[in-house]
């Protein structure tokens, strides 16, 4: 069994008479393709948030890297390997694919001036990493949202991630870019990176992940090896309804 690079162990969390979470537990191992499940509403987003730092649990620990934090500011998440890939993607339109992938990082260096080339190289070497092919040159605002997702990819790749979270990552892409995004996540895992998947999809969930965490109500209903899962009792943990009914 490979390491467990992440541990949340019984995470609460409420906002404003909304039990979002309670008691919630989530382990993640090192190369693993882990989908978190649930319906809308169940508290999928809210864990990820405070497993990032940007939400602060009421209860619960998270260890990561050996560490065990109460709380976790987004800069330790960060430097913890931690990184998420949002759905609004936030990227900046008007800079070039380089700039987005590899501006911050130069940015945050001592130097004073910013070296392009070294911008563009460092963007290029991220880029090829996930075997992705693009002109560095393009301005974002022109790419589709699957092209822009790869640059979020790259630039989570450079920041060092251990983890990589989707939060419903395929929602805007069509059924040839879910497919390339697969496989890009495949690459990913071949390199010893985890990815939490967050979807709801059933198709989705079992064509990739190999771990499975569903969530309903704000609590943990299931945690297993996917191959363990079909799709009734999928519907059944997800729902809490027998037969299929909508
Ligand atoms: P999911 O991502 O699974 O759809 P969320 O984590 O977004 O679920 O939401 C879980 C519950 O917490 C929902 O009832 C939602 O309305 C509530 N919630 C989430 N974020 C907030 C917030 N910032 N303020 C108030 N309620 C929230
Ligand atoms: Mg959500």
């Amino acid at each position: 069994m490979a390491e467990i690079i992440l541990k949340a162990t019984n995470i609460s969390k409420a906002f404003a008479g909304v039990q979002a979470l309670k008691n919630v537990n989530l382990t993640i191992h090192k190369g693993e393709i882990h989908c978190l499940a649930g319906e809308n509403g169940s508290g999928k987003s809210t864990l990820i948030k405070i497993i990032s730092g940007v939400y602060e649990p009421d209860e619960g620990l998270i260890e990561i890297g050996g560490k065990v934090y109460s709380r976790l500011t987004p800069m330790e998440a960060i430097d913890r390997g931690i990184q998420i890939i949002y759905q609004d993607l936030s990227i900046f339109p008007n800079l070039t694919v380089a700039e987005n992938i590899a501006l911050n990082l130069e940015l945050s260096g001592k130097r004073k001036l910013i070296d392009w080339k070294r911008v563009k190289q460092i963007a290029k070497e991220a880029i090829d990493k996930i075997g992705f092919k693009i002109n560095l040159d393009e301005k974002v605002e022109n790419l589709s949202v699957a092209e822009k997702q790869l640059i979020a990819i790259s630039r989570a790749l450079l920041n060092n991630a251990k983890i990589i979270i989707m939060d419903e990552p395929t929602t805007a892409l069509t059924k040839k870019e879910v497919a390339a995004l697969f496989n890009i996540i495949k690459n990913l895992q071949s390199q010893g990176i985890s990815i939490l998947f967050v979807s709801h999809k059933l198709d989705e969930v079992f064509e990739i992940s190999e771990k499975i965490t569903i969530l309903r109500n704000g609590q943990n209903v299931i945690s297993g090896e996917a191959a363990n899962f079909d799709n009734d009792l999928f519907v059944y943990y997800m729902t809490g309804r027998k037969f299929k009914e909508t």
